[in-house]
C-alpha cells in the first residue's frame, strides 16, 4: 500500500511512473458484456435480484463450468457475488468458528490471511520456495495439521508466483483433506490464463469425496477484464451455497443487476477475445522471463506458467546501496526503484515472501519494456559506479 500510495502521488504530480504493480488486465471489457450491461439499463433491469444472483446467470455459469472445466454443478450450487474477493470472504465467514485454522501457502495472495482473521479464524502460513517449485507438498500440509485445522486454501494458478499445480500434487492434497475431513477452498480465478500448454486441474473434478468438501471460487475480473464491474462466484455443494446465500442476503444482497446481465451476455457471446488476450499475456510473459536474465540481482527461480506476474528472487540486492539508498529489505528495494527509476513493483513482503518482488505484465508491451529497461539501467549504473552490486 505504501508503494502504491507513493506511486499514485507521483503520477498525480505528473511524474512519469511505469506502473508494473497492477493486478488487473489492461484490456477493455469485451463488447458483448458491455452491450449486456447497457441493455439491462435500457430495459429497466435495475432492481434487486435474488440474493444468490439471477437464475439465468447461475445456469450459464454452471454450463461454463461443465463445458470448460469438467465441473458438475447445478445452478442452485452457484452463488454469484460482488467479485471473487467477496466470494472468498463469504466462504471464510460461513466456515470458520473462533480459532479454526486455515492452511495458507506462502507466497500468498495478500487478502487470504486478513480475511481468515476477520472471520475469527487463524491463518497457518506454510512457506514454500523454489525448491518445491512454489508448490505446497503433501508433507508440508501434513506437518501443518492440528486438531483445529478446518480449511486448506489453494490458489491455482497462483498470484503472485504464476505456478500451476500438477494433478499429482492436487490429488495428494485432496487425499489429506478427505482423510482429515477438511474443507478445501480452491481459488481458480486465473484459470483461463495458463501457458505452455499447461492444464489447470480444477480441484472439485478429483472425485465425489473431493467435490463434496470443495468451494470453488472464480469470477469475471481476470478472464473478462471486468474488475470494476465486480462479479465473482462460488460453486459448492448445497449446504455451503445455502449458508453463503443467507449471509449475503443479510449483508450485501445480490450483486448489481446490471453487472449480472453484462456477465451473462459475456458468457453467452463470442469468446474468441479470450484466446487473443491469453496469447498477448503469453507474449509479454516470455519477454519478461527473458528480461529477468539480464537485470543484475534479479533471479527468476521458477518460470511462471499462469496468471500475469513474474516473481523474481532479489536476495542478492539486499545489503547493497542502490539509487542512493541502503537496501535492507524488499520494501526498500521497491521504494528505491520507484524513487530512482520511476517504476512501481510490489515487494514480496506483501505476499509473505520477503526475498522476492512481484512484477505484473498486465500492461502494454511498450510500458513493460520501458519499466524493465529503467530497472536494469538503475541497477547497472550502480555496478559501473563501483557499487557492491558489481560483485553480483
Ligand atoms: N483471488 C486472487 C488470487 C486474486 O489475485 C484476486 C484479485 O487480484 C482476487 C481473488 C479477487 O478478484 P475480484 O476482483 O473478483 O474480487
Amino acid at each position: 500500500m505504501a508503494i502504491d500510495g507513493r506511486a499514485k502521488k507521483l503520477m498525480a504530480e505528473g511524474v512519469d511512473v511505469v506502473n508494473l504493480s497492477v493486478g488487473e488486465p489492461d484490456f477493455d471489457t469485451p463488447e458483448t458484456a458491455k452491450a449486456g450491461g447497457r441493455a439491462a439499463i435500457d430495459q429497466g433491469f435495475t432492481k434487486y435480484t435474488a440474493a444468490a444472483g439471477v437464475m439465468e446467470l447461475r445456469e450459464a455459469i454452471a454450463e461454463k463450468l461443465r463445458r470448460e472445466n469438467g465441473l458438475d454443478y447445478t445452478a442452485e450450487e452457484i452463488v454469484v457475488n460482488n467479485g471473487a474477493k467477496h466470494s472468498l470472504f463469504n466462504a471464510f465467514m460461513v466456515l470458520l468458528d473462533p480459532g479454526d485454522e486455515v492452511i495458507i501457502q506462502a507466497p500468498y495472495w495478500v487478502s487470504y490471511p486478513e480475511m481468515v482473521k476477520i472471520a475469527g479464524g487463524t491463518p497457518v502460513i506454510v512457506e514454500t520456495d523454489a525448491s518445491t517449485g512454489f508448490e505446497l507438498t503433501p508433507d508440508m500440509v501434513e506437518r501443518a495439521l492440528t486438531p483445529k485445522t478446518k480449511v486448506i486454501n489453494l490458489n491455482n494458478p497462483s498470484n503472485p508466483t504464476g505456478v500451476i499445480y500438477s494433478r499429482d500434487k492436487l490429488e495428494a492434497i485432496a487425499e489429506i483433506a478427505v482423510r482429515n475431513d477438511l474443507v478445501i477452498i480452491s481459488d481458480e480465478i486465473y484459470e483461463r490464463l495458463a501457458y505452455d500448454g499447461k492444464e489447470v486441474v480444477c480441484m472439485a473434478t478429483l472425485g465425489p469425496q473431493v467435490r463434496e468438501r470443495t468451494i470453488t471460487v472464480n469470477g469475471f475480473s481476470k478472464a473478462f477484464a471486468m474488475t470494476g464491474w465486480r462479479l465473482g462466484y462460488t460453486a459448492s455443494p448445497k449446504q455451503f451455497a445455502k449458508a453463503m446465500t443467507e449471509l449475503q442476503s443479510h449483508s450485501t444482497s445480490g450483486p448489481s443487476s446490471i453487472t449480472q446481465k453484462a456477465a451473462l451476455a459475456g458468457l453467452r457471446g463470442d469468446q474468441s477475445f479470450l484466446a487473443g488476450m491469453r496469447d498477448e499475456f503469453d507474449r509479454r510473459r516470455r519477454f519478461a522471463v527473458e528480461r529477468m536474465r539480464s537485470i543484475p540481482g534479479f533471479e527468476l527461480e521458477v518460470v511462471p506458467s499462469g496468471a500475469f506476474y513474474v516473481f523474481p528472487n532479489i536476495t542478492r540486492l539486499l545489503g547493497q546501496t542502490i539509487g542512493g539508498r541502503k537496501v535492507e529489505t524488499t520494501d526498500d528495494l521497491c521504494l528505491t526503484l520507484l524513487d530512482a527509476a520511476r517504476v512501481a513493483i510490489v515487494p514480496g513482503s506483501s505476499f509473505g515472501s520477503p526475498e522476492h518482488v512481484r512484477i505484473s505484465y498486465a500492461t502494454s508491451m511498450e510500458k513493460l519494456a520501458e519499466g524493465l529497461d529503467r530497472i536494469e539501467r538503475l541497477l547497472t549504473a550502480d555496478v559501473s559506479k563501483g557499487n557492491a552490486v558489481a560483485a553480483l
